[in-house]
């Protein structure tokens, strides 16, 4: 068996892996250290948690340790697409090189351009940085990459999804032909392939078997179940979660809770903490320091539930994460084994459980078939029921702008209380609406039928109409509702994305029928957030996140910052 002594390691660096308690190197490791150390370019086809970052950092720091650094003129390059990556990355050199004297600098948004100039312009040996920011540098003409002699691009098909292929290929003309790279991507993309293909010498190619299979310390659990309505879908989902994480009692130390979509993210993580849950969300449009305090917070015990969207939690790596709770099923199969490998790792046991609801099914086939087995079925720890006090939605309904004016119509009725709303006083009750009105039609839609709203409960100014007279005209006495044969809606149901988004994959969301943009009264912060009823447009920005190069990544909002 290889030791790390095999390796050629310097022994100050050996010492430093000893310390971090790793006894053996792992496949990637084995592979790419003796190689890089011999000075040869490396292809890395690795994904994170098989040991990759050590796997160049490590041949890095012994190499770097003979030699000094020249201001202004990095030595050395680490290329990463998010800033946690490539914080993380700098997590590793201090970790590895702490009995070495090198010195290294982060460009990344969110971290002050002015005490990273001031590092530059001393000289570093490490230069770790995002595309975006590194460029602007470089721009800034803060830089010269002519001294660079080894270049890492970490997690080279994430790059290409966050479209930073051409960003790294100017990089690459930037600078030295005769730099040594280190190259790593989970997959071979053929743009991958043809970026190693230009710009790597002879690479030696260390592979790691594909990680499509699920590690045997997850025990995985799929609740399955369908919303009673339509609009009720996503509040039913949000239970199921408090359920499923109540369900799992002193067992669940902590979680990492994945949203397709990260307004869903910030909904859930709104939703847990309303119901007494130590929640914080992790996603792109949160800023720099923002997530980092939320990360350490979870690292360290102090946030129990991370609800988070895959590419802010891509890359990451959390030890100890006692639950992977999918509230959306991924619609990329590969995502599933992804989020539900943060947890079971290194021995350790772990639960994934998958939130799954009728329009899912085609997402946990694909999942099924490449992770080769069936996700067991869980008992659910609760029976969607109609536990809401809103009304249910009505089908009558046409425009926006109506949907305001029969409250005030149904106000005036009020104030002109018939004997009619007194001989139903039942109806008058959030109780009473949910037995009286909604049906289901088996297809999650609740019906309202006989254009009855909530009646008042006698509130108003009494049965007398001040100011006609004895004479009172009998148009006057029937709300504007009835006389157009619809129904009085005051408290109808929020909709928005609410109303069977929150489980649709992005995909369905661009198919599905534009949802209207609703004015909201007295809106529950969590239930019923403006961010609910967002329009398609907003819902297909959120959607982005998973294929189109996004905020998350330095080359948009990093460079605002
Ligand atoms: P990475 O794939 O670089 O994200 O690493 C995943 C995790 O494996 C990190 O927590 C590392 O600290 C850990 N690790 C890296 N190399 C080893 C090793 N040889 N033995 C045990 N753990 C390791």
């Amino acid at each position: 068996m290889t030791t790390f002594s095999d390796l050629n390691l310097n022994p100050k660096v050996l010492k430093a892996v000893a310390e971090a308690g790793y006894e053996t190197p792992t496949p990637i490791q084995e592979g790419a250290i003796p190689a890089a150390l011999e000075g040869r370019d490396v292809l890395g086809i690795a994904q994170t948690g098989t040991g990759k970052t050590a796997s160049f950092t490590l041949p890095m720091i012994c190499m770097l340790a003979r030699g000094r650094a020249r201001a202004r003129m990095p030595r050395s390059l680490v290329l990463c697409p998010t800033r946690e990556l490539a914080a993380q990355v700098a997590e590793n050199f201090d970790t590895y090189a702490k009995h070495v004297k090198l010195t290294k600098a982060l460009l990344i948004g969110g971290v002050s351009f002015k005490e990273q100039d001031a590092l530059i312009d001393k000289g570093v040996d490490v230069l770790i940085a995002t595309p975006g920011r590194l460029l602007d540098h470089f721009e800034r003409g803060k830089l010269l990459l002519t001294g660079v002699q080894i270049m890492v691009v970490d997690e080279a098909d994430r790059m290409l999804d966050m479209g930073f292929i051409p960003d790294i290929e100017r990089i690459f003309g930037l600078v030295p032909f005769t730099r040594q790279t280190l190259f790593f991507s989970a997959t071979m993309a053929p743009e991958i392939e043809r970026i190693t293909n230009t710009f790597l010498s002879n690479p030696a190619r260390v592979e790691v078997a594909r990680q499509a299979t699920t590690s045997d310390t997850i025990e995985q659990r799929l609740l399955e179940f369908k919303p009673t309505r339509r609009d009720m879908a996503a509040k039913q989902k949000r239970e199921m979660l408090r359920a499923a994480i109540k369900a799992e009692g002193e067992a669940c130390k902590n979680a990492i809770i994945f949203c397709n979509r990260k307004v869903d993210v910030d909904i859930v993580a709104k939703s847990l903490k309303k119901h007494g849950m130590n929640a914080e969300p992790i996603h792109g449009d949160l800023d720099q320091s923002h997530r980092m305090r939320t990360l350490d917070g979870f690292r360290d015990g102090t946030i129990q539930f991370l609800v988070a969207s895959d590419v802010a939690a891509r890359g990451l790596d959390i030890p100890a994460v006692s639950h992977v709770v999918n509230y959306d099923v991924p619609s990329h199969a590969e995502d599933y084994i992804h989020r539900i490998g943060r947890t079971g790792r290194a021995g350790l046991k772990g639960v994934a459980i998958t939130l799954a609801v009728p329009s899912d099914e085609k997402y946990l086939t694909a999942i099924e078939s490449l992770a080769e087995m069936t996700i067991p079925r869980a008992e659910l720890p609760w029976t969607p029921e109609e536990t809401s006090s809103r009304r249910p939605k009505s089908d009558d309904r046409d425009t926006d702008a109506d949907d305001d004016k029969p409250k005030r119509r149904s106000r005036s009725r009020r104030s002109t209380s018939t004997d009619d709303d007194q001989a139903t006083p039942a109806t008058a009750t959030p109780e009473a609406q949910e037995t009286d009105a909604p049906t289901n039609d088996g297809q999650g839609r609740g019906r309202s039928r006989g254009g009855r709203g909530r009646a008042s409960s006698g509130g108003g100014r009494g049965n007398t109409v001040v100011g006609m007279g004895d004479h009172m005209p009998d148009f006057i006495a029937l709300s504007f509702d009835e006389r157009r044969g619809g129904p009085a809606r005051e408290d109808e149901p929020e909709t928005g994305v609410d109303e069977g988004s929150a489980s649709e994959t992005p995909e369905a969301e661009a198919e599905a029928p534009k949802p209207k943009r609703r004015r909201r009264k007295k809106a529950d912060p969590v239930e019923a957030q403006p961010d609910e009823a967002t329009t398609v447009s907003d819902t297909e920005q959120e959607s982005g996140e998973q294929t189109a190069p996004t905020d998350d990544v330095d080359g948009s909002n990093e460079d605002a910052a």
